[in-house]
C-alpha cells in the first residue's frame, strides 16, 4: 500500500481538514504519481457541499492533477518513472464498449470518476488534494515539456471541458463565440476560442474582469446587468459556452444566439432550468450540454496548448488555504484558478 496525506470534506458543512489513507498497490497497468499541483475546480466545491446530493464522506476532491511518475506496474508501456504527467476527471472505464473504442470514455457506463466514485476494488476513489495517486495508465496524460506544471493543472478539467464543445460545434475562424461567466472554465474558453480563431465575447456579471478578458484574447465584453447592451446583443452568437456555476435564468442568453446557434450548458446543477420553447423555435436555436472530454481529445488539447503557449492564469495556494479559496470561489472572486502546491502538504 502507498500511504498518502490528503485533505477531505468530512461533511457538507465543516471546513476541509487533514485525512490520511492508503492508495492501492500497483496493478500491472497502474502508474504511481507523486502529485506536485492540483487545480481547484468549482465541481470540487459542489461535491464538498453535496450540491448534487450524492457525496459520500470523507471525500477528497481534486481532478486537475499534475506530477511526476514515481513507479509503474509490470505491464505499463506508455509512462516511465520521472515522466511529467496529468490526471483529469476520470480514472477508469470498461475499455471495450462502443464509447471507449470511440475515445469517448466519459460516456462509458462504467467510467469511474477521480473522486466520489466506486472503484473496481470496492473502495471509493479519492482525488488529487493528496500527495500521491495510483491510476490506470490509459487515464494518465503526457504533459508536454513546453508547459509549466503548475499553470497547466487546470487544463485537465477546465481546459478539456471547454475544448471539447468548441471542437464538437466546429468553432474556428468566423465563429462568433460567447462565453458566459469568467471563472476557471470561462477564462480557458476565451483563450482556447481565441487561439482557434473565433471572435470571442465575454458575458460577465460586472465589468471588474474586463481588462483580464481582453488580455486572455476576448474581442468584446458585455455586462449581463446592462439591459440596453444585452438587448443590442440579440442574435449575435453562433455558439455560447455557458460556464455559470449556479442555477440562473437562460431566456435572455438564448436570445443572444443567431439562427441555428447553440448554447452549451457546462455548469453542474441539480435543479431543472425553465426554457421558453418559443425562444428556441423562432431562430431554430439549440440548447445543449457537454461533460469533460475523452482521453485522446484531452491529449490533443494539451498538445494544442503547448503549441500555442496556452496555460491557465493561476493563484497558487497552500493546502491549508483551501477553505478560504472555496469562500472566494463562492463570491466569483477567482483570478482565474486556484492551484494547490502539494509540497505544502508533504
Ligand atoms: P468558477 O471558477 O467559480 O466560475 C464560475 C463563474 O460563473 C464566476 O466566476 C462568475 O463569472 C459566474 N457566476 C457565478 N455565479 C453566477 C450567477 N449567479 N449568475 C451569473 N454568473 C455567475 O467555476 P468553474 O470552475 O469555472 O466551473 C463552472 C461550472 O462548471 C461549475 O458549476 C462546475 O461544477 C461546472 N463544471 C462542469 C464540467 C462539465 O464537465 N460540464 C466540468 C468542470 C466544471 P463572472 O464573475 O464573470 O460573472
Ligand atoms: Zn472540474
Amino acid at each position: 500500500m502507498h500511504p498518502v496525506k490528503a485533505y477531505a470534506a468530512y461533511d457538507a458543512e465543516t471546513p476541509l481538514r487533514r485525512y490520511d489513507f492508503d492508495r492501492r498497490e500497483l496493478g500491472p497497468k497502474d502508474v504511481l504519481i507523486d502529485i506536485r499541483y492540483c487545480g481547484v475546480c468549482h465541481s470540487d466545491l459542489h461535491f464538498a457541499k453535496n450540491d448534487l446530493e450524492d457525496s459520500v464522506y470523507p471525500l477528497v476532491p481534486g481532478h486537475e492533477i499534475v506530477g511526476e511518475v514515481a513507479a509503474v506496474g509490470a505491464n505499463v508501456t506508455r509512462h516511465k518513472a520521472g515522466d511529467r504527467v496529468g490526471v483529469g476527471v476520470m480514472v477508469n472505464s470498461c475499455g471495450h464498449c462502443h464509447e471507449c473504442k470511440a475515445g469517448e470514455e466519459q460516456f462509458c457506463r462504467d467510467s469511474i470518476g477521480t473522486y466520489n466514485a466506486d472503484d473496481r476494488d470496492g473502495t471509493r476513489t479519492q482525488g488529487g488534494y493528496s500527495t500521491r495517486v495510483v491510476v490506470d495508465e490509459h487515464f494518465v496524460l503526457k504533459i508536454p515539456d513546453a508547459l509549466p506544471l503548475d499553470a497547466i493543472a487546470p487544463l485537465l478539467c477546465a481546459g478539456i471541458t471547454t475544448w471539447s464543445p468548441l471542437k464538437t460545434w466546429n468553432a474556428g475562424p468566423g465563429t462568433r463565440l460567447g462565453v458566459i461567466g469568467l471563472g476557471g472554465l470561462g477564462h480557458m474558453a476565451v483563450k482556447l476560442g481565441a487561439a482557434l480563431g473565433c471572435h470571442v465575447t465575454v458575458v460577465s456579471t460586472s465589468d471588474r474582469k474586463k481588462a483580464d478578458a481582453e488580455r486572455f484574447g476576448a474581442h468584446d465584453f458585455l455586462v449581463s446587468t446592462d439591459v440596453a447592451a444585452m438587448k443590442a446583443s440579440r442574435e449575435r452568437f453562433d455558439l455560447i459556452l455557458n460556464t455559470v456555476s449556479s442555477p440562473h435564468e437562460i431566456d435572455k442568453q438564448l436570445r443572444m444566439l443567431a439562427r441555428d446557434g447553440t448554447m452549451v450548458m457546462l455548469g453542474l446543477t441539480n435543479d431543472p432550468v425553465p426554457v421558453d420553447i418559443l425562444r428556441l423555435m423562432d431562430r431554430r436555436r439549440r440548447l445543449a450540454s457537454s461533460p469533460i472530454g475523452g482521453i485522446r481529445e484531452t491529449q490533443e488539447m494539451l498538445d494544442f496548448c503547448a503549441k500555442h503557449a496556452i496555460a491557465a492564469d493561476i493563484e497558487t495556494i497552500r493546502m491549508d488555504e483551501i477553505n478560504q479559496a472555496y469562500e472566494r470561489m463562492q463570491k466569483s472572486d477567482v483570478r482565474y484558478r486556484f492551484v494547490i502546491d502539494m509540497a505544502s502538504l508533504a
